[in-house]
């Protein structure tokens, strides 16, 4: 490590550090704490004073759940939310319940904890998590990345606005992980479209999909399939979905996303397939939310969805999570992505800290490492999504698993794994 840079706990006011972190959504709280489990110095910045809404489904798959508790999500902030059994696909050709009923398919989805934790609740435990580990959280809206003249190799200035006004960090580097339309990470030029299948294009995807949108809302009083997360999938809602997903209490996260290529009066449509879908009678969630509440007002908010040419690694910079369009198609799942991605940039930061060597090539690996690990699933992700978008194939699928036994257990599983 350079001279003069600190190296754990945090700085007081402007001041320079060992990795500056720009978000604190789960991709960014996943490189923080990893940063500063390994002795590093991190502020971590968001422009949101947390605990903080983000608007999303709230489900936390199996996978993002175990990442959690890797990055010591205390049990306790876990507890009122519990596992899910299973989860019920609506389409025109009728609905299957995919809950295991025996106990041999009980069984086999034991490791498959999954849960629907609001992210209010769910970020600010990963916040906590990091702060525990070490790491600073502040409040700002971040402006520029750039290079930090005079600093070592790599080194990164960031300027932003605080509660307190302008704000000058000097970080030998950033992570990038401010989620949809990250303007830290817009800022590093797109991997060229030869170079994007290439290593050291860093960047991840080849055609890119459509992006997404979607709008959720909270309701109480909801009577849905307990402990079920429920997708509906008729005709008028492809390409897209829409959910209900069960809160303790009564209480359900319910909403609708669809594909976007840009335009007029997307908001329009998108608003007016939650109302369907929330009120129309023929919806099958109609039925469940007949006598629940709305609580709050629905928000909607778009989702970078992935494969993308996108660049995730240059001079000290490394981008993590939705920031990279890592995000599934098919789902529109992204805490999984997000906080693997964030504890492989933090690990890979650690690792090119201790080597004194914060340039691209040494940082290259980590891009390479994401492209090899996530762009099959992704791909695989898009083909899914473009098949299911036909509702024949939807209803031959429907027809064809609902009268085999292991259907339940193996889409349950599959369903509780997807984020
Ligand atoms: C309606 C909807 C439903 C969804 N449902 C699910 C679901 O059920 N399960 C699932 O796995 N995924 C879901 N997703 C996707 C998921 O929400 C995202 O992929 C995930 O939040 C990405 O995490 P992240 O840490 O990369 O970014 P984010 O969670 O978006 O966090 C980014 C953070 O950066 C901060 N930030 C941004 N810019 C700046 C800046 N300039 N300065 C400082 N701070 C900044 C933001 O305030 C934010 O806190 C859904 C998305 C939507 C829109």
């Amino acid at each position: 490590m350079a001279e003069g840079h600190g190296m754990g706990g945090g700085v007081g006011g402007n001041g320079s550090v060992d990795v500056v972190v720009v978000g604190a959504g789960p991709a960014g709280s996943a490189a923080a704490t990893t940063l500063a489990r390994a002795g590093r110095s991190v502020i971590l910045l968001d422009r949101a004073a947390f605990p903080r809404d983000k608007p999303c489904g709230d489900l936390i798959g199996a996978r993002a759940l175990a990442w959690a508790r890797c990055l010591g999500v205390a049990e306790a902030d876990l507890a009122p939310y519990p596992p899910l059994v299973g989860a019920l696909v609506a389409a025109d050709g009728g609905a299957v319940d995919l809950a295991p009923r025996s106990a041999l398919g009980r069984a086999s989805l034991r490791g498959s904890d999954a849960r629907v934790i609001p992210r209010l609740v769910f970020d600010a435990a990963l916040v906590r998590a990091a702060e525990r580990a070490g790491a600073e959280l502040r409040r700002c809206t971040v402006r520029e990345v750039g290079p930090w003249r005079g600093g070592p190799d790599g080194g990164r200035e960031v300027t932003g606005v605080g509660p307190d006004g302008p704000v000058r960090l000097q970080a030998r580097a950033v992570v990038a992980a401010g989620g949809y339309g990250c303007r830290v990470a817009a800022g590093i030029a797109p991997a060229p479209a030869a170079a994007s299948g290439h290593p050291s294009g860093g960047g991840v995807g080849l055609a890119e999909p459509p992006r997404g949108i979607a709008m959720r809302g909270y309701f109480r009083g909801v009577d849905a399939p307990a402990g079920r997360i429920a997708f509906c999938l008729n005709g008028w809602v492809l390409p897209g979905y829409g959910w209900v997903f069960p809160l303790p209490d009564g209480g359900a996260n319910v909403g609708v996303g669809t594909l976007v290529r840009g335009g007029a009066g997307e908001r329009e449509h998108l608003r007016r397939l939650y109302e369907r879908f929330v009120d129309d009678p023929a919806s099958p969630a109609a039925g469940w939310l007949a006598g629940a509440s709305a609580d709050g007002e629905p928000r909607s908010w778009p989702l970078d969805l992935g494969p993308r040419r996108r660049r995730l690694a240059a001079d000290g910079l490394l981008v993590a999570g939705e920031a990279g369009a890592l995000v599934g198609p098919l789902t529109g799942a992204g805490i999984a992505f997000a906080l693997d991605t964030g504890a492989r940039a933090g690990e890979a930061l650690a690792t090119a800290l201790a080597a004194g060597d914060l340039r691209e090539p040494a940082l290259r690996p980590y891009a390479r490492a994401v492209r090899r690990r996530f762009l099959p699933w992704l791909r695989a992700e898009g083909v899914a999504q473009r098949w299911l978008t036909d509702p024949d194939h939807l209803r031959a699928l429907l027809a064809a698993v609902r009268p085999l036994p292991p259907a339940a257990p193996l889409g349950a599983r599959l369903l509780l794994h997807l984020g």
